[in-house]
């Protein structure tokens, strides 16, 4: 189901998970790898590639959401929280939501947007884990020291680092990891 109105999405209660980053991340592959399809999430300079929450539902148990890319909305100072609208109410006002991936390059130094778009997150209590998308292209020491620095970047703002993970669609890797914690958090919220 696709809908720029957060009313309109669907209404049973099953737990949902939100994929959200950059434009370019790498949102699409990711979620693509994740369920094995080729198309399922259009992947970056296709045309129809909607500003819309996609809602797919996964062995009739959970959703899988991916919300659009966020790059082309300015952030400064005077307009903090330029977050397209709906985005945002997404996040406010969706119960089902158990948690957000925000995907972010594990070749790039610490954005200013996604600092501050998880700054937002944590303001509005939205829970959060980090993706570290394409990690095949970069060799594992590289990685793990930009990931570090990553990490003393987060901590300047946070009391800890929030839970992440290291994917490459190109490889599949995080893709066991990934899942597996999903139906982990399924199975705790069942029990509860
Ligand atoms: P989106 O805009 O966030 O949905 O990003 P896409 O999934 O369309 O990916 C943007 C570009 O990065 C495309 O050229 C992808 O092929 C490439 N890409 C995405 N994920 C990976 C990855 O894990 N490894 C490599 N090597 N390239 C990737």
């Amino acid at each position: 189901m696709s809908n720029s109105d957060v009313a309109k999405c669907p209404k049973n209660s099953l737990p949902e998970y939100a994929f959200i980053g950059r434009s370019n991340v790498g949102k699409s592959s990711l979620i693509n790898m994740l369920m094995q399809r080729k198309n399922l999430a259009k992947t970056s300079g296709r045309p129809g590639k909607t500003q819309l929450i996609n809602h797919f539902i996964i062995n009739k148990n959970w959703y899988l959401v991916d919300l659009p890319g966020y790059g082309y909305a300015r952030v400064s100072k005077s307009t903090k929280k330029v977050f397209q609208k709906f985005i945002t109410q997404y996040f406010e006002k969706r119960q089902q939501l158990v948690l957000a991936f925000v995907l972010v390059d594990c070749r790039h130094e610490p954005q200013k947007i996604d600092l501050e778009f998880m700054e937002w997150m944590g303001e509005s209590q939205i829970p959060f884990n980090i993706i570290f998308t394409k990690a095949d292209k970069m060799k594992p020491n590289a990685l793990s020291k930009n990931i570090e620095v990553y990490t003393e970047k987060m901590l300047e703002t946070w009391e800890e680092m929030p839970t992440y993970f290291v994917t490459s669609s190109s490889k599949g890797n995080g893709r066991e990891e990934l899942l597996s914690y999903i139906d982990h958090l399924n199975e705790q919220l069942r029990q509860s």
